[in-house]
């Protein structure tokens, strides 16, 4: 586009004059011969320069210009008048307040309008240049703007003083501050300076900035509304020009919900969910911290370990939500009881340990220990009922019992397994004692592995007596193991060891083959004739009794070995039944239809719920021995013999009575009917070969 000039003249030849002088110069020459005509084209087109007559008819060059100059477009305009020699003395100053910059009398001179011309037209392409210029940086500033003001991350600029100059919309937002309050203010109202616990100018932040560097900062808290924080991650970086820091920027996002996904995990990482308390990481974790500590400083310090008395029978008979309740009720008691510096963790199950800082006096322990067991023995509602129970606390001590976490631990839990020994709801302390038996626990543990694989167990034999009939009905098979050392062991002894280790499942096989072996031997063949209504009878451990396919293994391994099932009498205790009644009626029904028969031992002693025994499929109660015992002695022992008898009859289920001593107790046994005895006043368990000596002859 060409650059244009307007002219204006009343006289046309004048126009045309100006036009041949102007010819050779880069521009077009509108032209107008008044002032109306003037400014209509001044409306539409812009000029480099106006050259303008002075006399004019209907309008003068002055009003002209001034009208002209009122538009937009021609606000800076140069305007150069052309007067007629010896006027222009009076116009001077009239041109120049309408805006003009120059005069030019009649007749010009030629070279000087051209010249003249020629600087305007190159000024006003200079200035149209500029004018460009500054609209393309306009606008890039202003998409820089929108740019800043849509990323959501909040974006400050600040001055060398770290004055705010800028801050886009999402700073706004994050900071809830309007824009004119956050412009103006320094940065420091608006970052914690304590987020690296340093006074401002010592701060991280200031340091960055000092040294013209770029830093990032995961871990900071920035202030909303100058009163509450927030988490933030922001990075800063120095503007730096000719080597001089001349502000800086910064950059930061809110943070808040990442924080708290992470405070989530960290909380499932390190508390029980249900209860609130730490769990067994955060138990290790703190006593590791703390018992180091205590090596240094010397401050003492206890572990208890508390474990629930019959947890389980809640979770058996009220449910599962009974017992989370109960959990959750319990530790709020030991909260209740214990103070903020102790840690109070939940180990798993109804296990929780303690950890007692800064103890004047082992018996402060205790008596913290006293007051766990007060608070435990209020009920426990659970679901609308009442429920009792106890705990067993087990503790141990720094440095006395361990100066580490580890050794700690195992001598609290092995002060509580004593705590449950020695009859539930109450505390013990650790003694070396404890370790002692511990240690001798754990080499009869491996012995009997030794010699239940070696074949050192063996059973022993006791007869059972049909009292009517005064004849031998059966045997119970006793287990005994022969150690090369100690001779003939009880299985008083081994018989818990092995349940506790898992080696009782084992045994019980061995036992059941041992015995179905002699059974065979002894009843069948033969001896049919006389002897095939025999028994022996085998002792099963509760342990054994959950495992699922239990009936299935002992028929498999009876057909296997070709033993008859009806020579097979099974003893289970009542709580072994208790545990999962369901399964066990199942397999116990399993077990019969194959012809094995099921006693109930040391009947009396357990749960003794009699309607509950109803619904299992059972041949034989075996009253306890500590009734017999008291018979002549104990009149309530004598009615509840008399009771079970008849219950038991009334069922259909026969009664056997064991520890059977003297004559007397026999013959008491024999007025109420009971049918079978088994006991001392017979023979002692015995070995395969005096047994024999009962069995009838052919
Ligand atoms: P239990 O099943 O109640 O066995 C009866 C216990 O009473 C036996 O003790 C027996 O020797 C004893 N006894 C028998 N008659 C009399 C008597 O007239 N007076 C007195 N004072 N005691 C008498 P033992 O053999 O020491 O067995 C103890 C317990 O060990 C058994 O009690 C049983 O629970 C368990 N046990 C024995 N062998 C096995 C086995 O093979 N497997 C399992 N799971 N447990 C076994
Ligand atoms: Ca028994
Ligand atoms: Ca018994």
């Amino acid at each position: 586009m060409t650059t244009r000039i307007l002219a204006v003249d009343d006289i046309e030849i004048n126009l045309r004059l100006l036009e041949m002088t102007l010819e050779a110069l880069p521009l077009t020459i509108d032209s107008a011969q008044n002032g109306i005509d003037a400014i209509e084209l001044a409306k539409n087109n812009e000029y480099a320069a106006i050259l303008m007559d002075i006399n004019m008819p209907v309008m003068n060059g002055f009003e002209c210009v001034e009208k002209i100059r009122a538009l937009p477009l021609h606000r800076l305009t140069p305007v150069i008048f052309i007067t007629a020699a010896g006027n222009q003395a009076n116009y001077v100053q009239q041109g120049y307040e309408v805006g003009a910059i120059d005069y030019l009398n009649k007749p010009f001179d030629e070279n000087i309008l051209i010249s003249k011309i020629s600087i305007l037209l190159a000024l006003f392409n200079e200035r149209k240049s500029t004018e460009e210029a500054l609209a393309q940086v306009r606008l890039l500033q202003r998409q820089h703007e929108q740019l800043l003001n849509f990323t959501a991350e909040g974006i400050i600029g600040l001055d060398i003083e770290n004055i705010i100059t800028f801050a886009n919309t999402a700073a706004c937002t994050l900071l809830t501050a309007k824009r004119n309050d956050i412009v103006g203010q320094s940065i420091k109202d608006f970052i914690d300076p304590l987020s690296n616990n340093k006074d401002w100018m010592a701060s991280e932040f200031i340091q960055t900035f000092n040294e013209n560097q770029c830093n990032q900062n995961d871990n900071a808290h920035f202030w909303r509304n100058k009163h509450a924080q927030f988490p933030v991650q922001y990075s800063q970086s120095s503007i730096i020009e000719d080597e001089h820091r001349k502000g800086g920027v910064v950059i930061f996002q809110d943070i808040s919900e990442r924080k708290e996904i992470e405070n989530k995990l960290v909380n499932l990482a390190k508390f029980d969910q249900l209860t609130g308390l730490s769990n067994r990481a955060l138990y290790w974790e703190f006593l590791e911290k703390v018992t180091a500590n205590s090596q240094r400083v010397g401050d003492n310090l206890c572990v208890m370990f508390l474990d629930l008395d019959h947890f389980k029978n809640i979770n058996d008979t009220l449910g599962h939500d009974a017992g989370d309740l109960l959990l959750v009720q319990a530790s709020e008691r030991l909260k209740g009881v214990l103070r903020n510096a102790d840690l109070i963790a939940r180990l798993g199950g109804d296990e929780f340990a303690v950890v007692l800082q800064q103890m004047t006096s082992i018996n402060d322990a205790a008596n913290v220990a006293q007051k766990i067991i007060d608070a435990f023995s209020q009920p426990f509602h659970l679901f609308g009922k009442d429920s009792y129970i106890g705990t067993s606390i087990g503790i141990a001590s720094f440095p006395e019992h361990g100066i580490d976490a580890i050794t700690l631990t195992k001598a609290a839990d092995t002060a509580m397994y004593h705590a449950k020994k020695s009859g539930r709801n109450n505390f013990k302390f650790f003694d070396s004692d404890m370790h002692m038996r511990i240690q001798s626990h754990l080499e009869v543990t491996n012995d009997l592995r030794l010699a239940i694989k070696n074949n050192h167990l063996l059973p022993y034999y006791q007869p059972i007596m049909h009292i009517a009939e005064n004849r031998i009905s059966g045997f119970e098979a006793l287990a005994r193991w022969n150690h090369k050392e100690k001779g003939i062991i009880s299985p008083g002894v081994f018989i818990p060891i092995a349940e506790e280790s898992g080696l009782i499942e084992d045994l019980g096989q061995f036992m059941l083959l041992a015995a179905g072996q002699q059974a065979r031997q002894w009843f069948d063949g033969d001896h049919k004739k006389t002897r095939k209504h025999l028994t022996i009878a085998i002792n099963v451990a509760a342990k054994q009794l959950k495992q699922k396919n239990f009936s299935q293994q002992i028929l498999a391994l009876l057909e296997k070995n070709k033993i008859a099932a009806r020579h097979i009498k099974l003893e289970l205790t009542e709580s072994a039944l208790m545990d999962d009644p369901l399964d066990v009626i199942r397999q116990l029904n399993d077990l019969r239809q194959a012809g094995v028969t099921i006693a109930i031992d040391d009947f009396g002693t357990g749960y003794s719920s009699l309607s509950y025994l109803k619904k299992f499929p059972i041949d034989y109660l075996k009253i306890d021995q500590s009734f017999i015992r008291d018979i002549g002695e104990e009149k309530n022992d004598e009615a509840i013999i008399r009771a079970i008898i008849q219950m038991a009859h009334s069922l259909g289920q026969k009664v056997i009575a064991e520890g059977v001593e003297t004559p007397q107790q026999l013959e008491f046994l024999a007025s109420l009917g009971c049918d079978y005895a088994q006991g001392f006043l017979f023979s002692k368990p015995v070995p395969w070969r005096e047994a024999e000596q009962f069995l009838p002859m052919q």
